[in-house]
């Protein structure tokens, strides 16, 4: 090699170096790491074979009976810990047709087939072909009876089929590509945390807020479904560890921290940040009169027994400037310190949209003068809608609202 060629080489290295380095910085995809053994999906929410088990959903409870269709052959199989040593299918079924499911003192029963099981398994080999009460679902049904006349219907399917529902029902078409990304990550995430979290109980999760809005099919949309697909089996971990990310409507300015509003431990990714981003949402200043009577109905039996609210203060305030604490004053009772979130819970997220507000006396009441909507922890939905119209990823976005995460594809 003469002395031109080797330093022809060594520039072409150079350059090379220079290259990777760069695209290693400026390429978006690289936010997402590629899968390491200590990301791979957790022991818990797999299948004896190794594979993501599916996600069980519950989309009805204390009810005698619902409506069911069902547009293919189906078997019914025994479900859950006392299916072992049961035989692997109860019953093979042709569709069922307006049909229902209902229970007796000692069966359930799946259109005309009565099972005399505790839970059985409706399996539909194709997707999409179950209705319940009107609303279509993909996977199966688990049909559980919970009491003599009571029971319990879980929709069990991929989880990248149920994430399609709960786009459905917790954001909007609409919004920004980064938005919707942002949004699908962060709900598979909370999503498989619950799954690890409620792997020896009869579901993972709620079909409400209490854990996910899930409508089935119901609300389902090409950009929603795309926005999952762009994001199949990205998770957003701390320390290489799931964890649970709260999200919520609108912060109006601050976001809170974890442990001011949950028992939770404080955690870093939870810890509160600023955000400048939700102004658009309609909740994002409020304003609100509540009398004396409506507090002292919503708040009977609590702090106060069942005395007339007398008197109404904040006692206590979060760093990001939420009410923490409020303290209640009645008539020949001493005063009552109560959590503020316990407070908002009682008098209805309806009418206190946040315990982001100020209280003025006025007569016959308080006038609450506010911003957001929700509990404040985690992604602000609306600020991460403002954040996409701004130009950043869904990426970005997560950085922001979770500092300290990172994201991974588990899949
Ligand atoms: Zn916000």
């Amino acid at each position: 090699m003469t002395e031109g060629t080797r330093a022809r080489l060594r520039w072409v290295i150079k350059a090379a170096l220079a290259i990777g380095i760069v695209a290693a910085i400026v390429l978006p995809p690289s936010c997402v790491r590629r899968p390491t053994p200590a990301t791979h999906v957790p022991p818990e929410v797999t299948t004896p074979t190794g594979g993501l088990r599916p996600v069980r959903v519950l989309i009805a409870e204390n009810v005698s009976n619902a409506r069911v269709s069902i547009a293919a052959p189906y078997m019914v199989e025994p479900w859950g810990k006392r299916a072992r040593g049961k035989p692997a299918i109860l019953a093979q079924c042709a569709p069922l047709r307006e049909g229902a499911v209902q229970v007796t003192k000692t069966a359930i029963i799946v259109g005309e087939r009565h099972f005399s099981d505790d839970a059985v398994h409706i399996r539909i080999e194709r997707r999409a072909a179950l209705t319940v009460d009107g609303r279509r679902y993909r996977g199966s049904l688990v049909v559980l009876r919970t009491g003599e006349d009571q029971l319990a219907l879980i929709n069990v399917l991929p989880i990248e089929d149920y994430l399609y529902g709960v786009l459905g029902g917790e954001t909007y078409p609409a919004w920004p590509a980064a938005a919707l990304e942002a949004q699908a990550i962060i709900a598979r995430s909370y999503a498989l945390w619950r799954m690890a979290d409620r792997r020896g109980e009869p579901f993972d999760l709620h079909s409400t807020v209490m854990d996910q809005n899930y409508l089935g099919m119901a609300k389902e949309d090409p950009r929603l479904t795309a926005a999952v697909d762009r994001t199949a089996g990205i998770v957003l971990l701390f320390q290489l560890k799931l964890f649970r990310c709260y999200y919520h409507s609108t912060c109006g300015g601050h976001t809170e921290a974890v442990q001011e509003v949950f028992p939770d431990p404080p955690l870093l990714p939870l810890s509160g940040v600023a955000c400048k981003h939700c102004k658009d949402s309609k909740h994002y200043a409020w304003k609100r009169v509540i009398t004396r009577a409506e507090l002292s109905e919503a708040l009977s039996g609590r702090a106060l027994g069942s005395r007339p609210v007398a008197s109404l203060a904040v006692t206590r305030r979060t760093a990001s400037g939420r009410a923490a604490e409020v303290t209640l004053g009645a008539a020949g009772a001493s005063p009552a310190a109560m959590a503020a979130s316990e407070f908002r819970l009682a008098v209805g997220p309806a009418k206190l949209p946040s315990t982001f507000f100020q209280l003025r006396e006025v007569p016959g009441g308080y006038e609450f003068t506010g911003r957001g909507f929700g509990h404040g922890v985690g992604m602000c939905q609306w600020g991460a809608r403002g954040m996409a119209e701004a130009g950043y990823s869904a990426a970005g976005i997560l950085h922001h609202y979770y500092p300290g995460s990172e994201l991974h594809r588990l899949y």
